[in-house]
């Protein structure tokens, strides 16, 4: 049985204040969640915030990048290291963001979930299409292309040690969410394109969905057998919200 996963992307949004008052707001509001588990990804200067705010309670917290080097001459970056010197469980890997503002290639996807992995963080591996892909009836190759560029740097037992999470492109912050359907159909072939080469990483994979989840379509689309959670941008900046989205999380579990 796969535990779902709730993850909030922040992204570039917050301030001490409003990150004071999102997590008091998640805390004071968050309720059973023994059959799910909980994330947020702050902006880095905002981990510490969260480790200090969330230490011993149910939310687990991470970053949205890091750097593919241990240390050194790279001004600007961030290492793994120092994302579990603040206690981060997970890292956003290949947000669709990074892909396409910031020139990150699936190569270098590839090289992040790796050091993710080595470092012993749990990799978050963004997969999805444009919209002009999903027109053109590409969306299986894209998709299938991101993947085998991470199952070819570490083997599919080490894709293992992270989560997918499918998120369309043209869901992303646009208040247009796929369908159920559409996202289920996308999750089985992500997970059949696993079982391909490993049954038993494949049913234990957790594979997220993302892309304007929100409390009113979160139940439905985490009741379709391969959609284990989600990754949350906008809705995981109000706390009602976020967790409206971790009660559908615990209620998919029967
Ligand atoms: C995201 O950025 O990962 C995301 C899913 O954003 P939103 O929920 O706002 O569509």
């Amino acid at each position: 049985m796969r535990r779902p996963l709730v993850a909030g992307n922040w992204k570039m949004n917050g301030s001490r204040a409003s990150v004071q008052t999102l997590l008091s707001g998640i805390l004071s509001g968050i309720e059973d969640v023994s059959r799910c588990e909980v994330a947020v990804c702050p902006p880095f200067l905002y981990i510490p915030q969260a480790q200090s705010m969330l230490t011993g309670s149910p939310v687990a917290w991470g970053g949205q990048n890091l750097s593919t080097e241990a240390a050194g001459a790279f001004t600007g970056e961030i290492a793994a290291s120092m994302l579990l010197d603040f206690g981060c469980t997970y890292v956003i890997v290949g947000h669709s963001e990074r892909r396409s503002l910031y020139g990150e290639d699936d190569a270098l996807v590839a090289r992040k979930f790796a050091v993710a992995r080595d470092s012993g963080l749990k990799p978050i591996l963004c997969l999805g299409e444009t919209l002009e892909e999903r027109e053109q009836g590409v969306t299986e190759s894209v998709v299938a292309r991101q993947l085998d560029a991470v199952i070819e740097a570490v083997g599919v037992e080490g894709l293992g040690a992270g989560v997918i999470a499918y998120e369309p492109v043209w869901a992303i912050g646009t208040g247009r969410t796929a369908t159920p359907e559409q996202a289920q159909e996308v999750h089985a072939f992500i997970r059949e394109r696993i079982a391909a080469q490993n049954e038993q990483v494949a049913q234990d994979l957790r594979i997220l969905y993302g892309g304007s989840m929100k409390p009113g379509n979160a139940g439905d689309l985490m009741a379709k057998p391969d959609i284990d959670g989600g990754l949350i941008g906008g809705a995981s900046l109000v706390a009602d919200d976020f967790l409206g989205i971790c009660r559908a999380a615990q209620e998919s579990v029967a």
